[in-house]
């Protein structure tokens, strides 16, 4: 059998020298190019995944009959558990990998996360079992070349490091701890059929062997690879991206521990990109020795840039010591990675599909986050609790069509809003300086850093109001009159106009 690893020793050798060095290398180069999938997939075909009930196979025998099903174990597990526990309903949760293991760690703030004990899903005491290290503050800083950047301190946002998997397991626990609940590995979403009462759900295990599962929700858990999305959407799902890689690895000479990099950029735009494309790192301590790096960038979804996590990956172990210097004891403990979705909604309200008659999409899957600051995990942690209560009382009354489910989602009208802010971080050689995204924020940071500690609060937290955005927006436009022409330049008159129908929804949402 022909090793992944080997297949990249050509390609990529920075990233083979260093995955060489961990034990589960291959499996997460399969995770990593099942992620990378997702660019053929835009290209492909529309696959039909949401069939009639009456093309179900006359033969198909149904293994288990559920409340809800869902199909993708991540996310899914804070959202079973609260309907398992609280709400007594009956779940299946399938994942074609392992549930409650994830690629990824996240970072939120402690009154945030919170509202998981708040919700009355776990004590304050687990909740704070999962956080992996509490730092003092944290910053954003934008690369200029004489060093004179503005490094933007900020207190409680993104200040706490959240073991994901402890949090997913504590979750996991909830779930099986009730009687009747299921979770399945290795289990791969195939289609689904819809009745008028019901759902039919066919998977399919590790060597192709069919099942098919009765639910009266299908809960679309599935991130970005998600088919159902792909599908509700027309083959757009998402419009833009991020596509992110790091480690969470020990050994550096110049972590600093109590101290959060929340946006950090060490250079001007990479141009050898087709388009180009903006690197922007984050470092953040996380248990003991331990300190997790990301690199990324912000795309349009259908860019020519190469957006695959590979080669993101051979970028990121090049220009590691540039940021973080790993010393004689560098060791990575655990690869992370991902696709971060991105929705920018052209209408006064949500104009994304996230539902259909029996099926409801949450996370990735519904693409309904910001990728600016918090991304999905922070947007489910906030909006648990309707999102939850809301589904328990759709089953109860039977309002499972779309029109009903769709109106159950984590939709936020400032979130939307500010989503059309990383339009301008998505940076194009043909009509931005090399450095125009890091001159851009830097005025941001600058003009932030002149105001109340809460507007950065807000921004950063995803709980900004119209008028403080407005005030941010009045005072850049006044110290950077350039950013005027880079919005005709990155969002034109269609974007401009999307960007003010959405703050027009804001605003209106305000009102109501
Ligand atoms: C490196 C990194 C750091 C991040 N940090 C933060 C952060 O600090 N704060 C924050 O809010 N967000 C953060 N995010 C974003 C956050 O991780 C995602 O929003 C979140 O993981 C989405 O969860 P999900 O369950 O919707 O999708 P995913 O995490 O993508 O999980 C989807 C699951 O579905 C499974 N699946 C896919 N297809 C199928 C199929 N056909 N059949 C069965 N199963 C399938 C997959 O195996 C996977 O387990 C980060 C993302 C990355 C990549």
């Amino acid at each position: 059998m022909t090793l992944l690893l080997d297949n990249i020793r050509l390609t990529h050798p920075h990233l083979f020298q260093a995955f060489s060095l961990l034990p589960d290398a291959e499996q997460h180069l399969q995770r990593i190019m099942e992620l990378d999938r997702y660019w053929e997939r835009l290209k492909q075909p529309l696959r039909q995944v949401i069939m009639p009930g009456d093309t179900l196979p006359k033969d198909a025998l149904i293994s288990g009959e559920y409340d809800l099903i869902y199909a993708g174990g991540t996310l899914s597990l804070l959202h079973a558990a609260v309907m398992a526990g609280k709400y007594g309903r009956k779940v299946l949760i399938f994942d074609r990998q392992t549930p409650a293991k994830s690629t990824r760690d996240w970072n939120i703030s402690r009154n945030e996360l919170m509202n998981l004990s708040a919700i009355g899903l776990f004590t304050e005491r687990e909740v704070d079992s999962t956080i992996g290290r509490r730092y003092k503050n944290g910053w954003v800083e934008f690369y200029q070349p004489d060093g004179k950047q503005k490094r933007l301190v900020m207190e409680n946002v993104l200040d706490c490091a959240v073991d994901a998997d402890r949090l997913l397991n504590l979750a996991k626990e909830r779930i099986l701890g009730a009687p009747g609940n299921a979770l399945l590995a290795e289990t791969s979403f195939v289609r689904c059929y819809q009745f008028d009462d019901h759902i039919i759900v066919q998977v399919e295990d590790r060597q192709g062997n069919p099942f098919f599962y009765k639910s009266k929700v299908l809960v679309d858990v599935m991130g970005i690879l998600s088919p159902i999305a792909m599908q509700l959407n027309e083959g757009i799902p998402q419009t833009h991206v991020c596509p992110t890689v790091g480690t969470i690895a020990s050994g550096f000479e110049n972590a600093v521990f109590d101290i959060g990099e929340i946006l950090a950029s060490i250079g001007p735009a990479d141009t050898s990109a087709e388009k180009g494309r903006q690197l922007i790192w984050e470092g953040f301590p996380a248990e003991g020795r331990n300190y997790i790096t990301y690199l990324f960038f912000y795309d349009e979804a259908d860019s020519p840039n190469d957006k695959s996590l590979l080669s993101l990956f051979e970028s990121y172990f090049i220009t590691l010591p540039d940021y973080k210097k790993p010393g004689k004891d560098f060791q990575i403990h655990r690869p992370v990675y991902g696709i971060i979705p991105a929705y920018c909604h052209d209408g006064f309200n949500r104009s994304r599909e996230i539902a259909d008659s029996h099926i409801i999409l949450f996370g990735d899957a519904a693409s309904l986050g910001s990728p600016l600051t918090f991304c999905g995990f922070g947007s489910m942690v906030r909006n648990l609790h309707h999102l939850t209560a809301d589904l328990d009382r759709a089953l109860t009354e039977n309002n499972l069509a779309k029109k009903h489910l769709e109106k159950i989602s984590a939709y936020e009208p400032n979130v939307a809003s500010m989503a059309n802010l990383m339009k301008y971080m998505c940076f194009n050689k043909a009509t931005d300086e090399p450095n125009f995204v890091n001159d851009l924020m830097n005025e941001v940071m600058i003009v932030l850093d002149d105001l109340p500690q809460r507007y950065r609060q807000a921004m950063f937290r995803d709980e900004m109001k119209i008028e403080e955005l407005a005030v941010v927006m009045l005072r850049l436009a006044w110290r950077y009159p350039k950013v005027l022409a880079a919005t005709w330049e990155k969002l034109g008159i269609q974007g401009s106009l999307s960007f003010f129908k959405n703050l027009a929804g804001w605003a209106f949402s305000a009102l109501r």
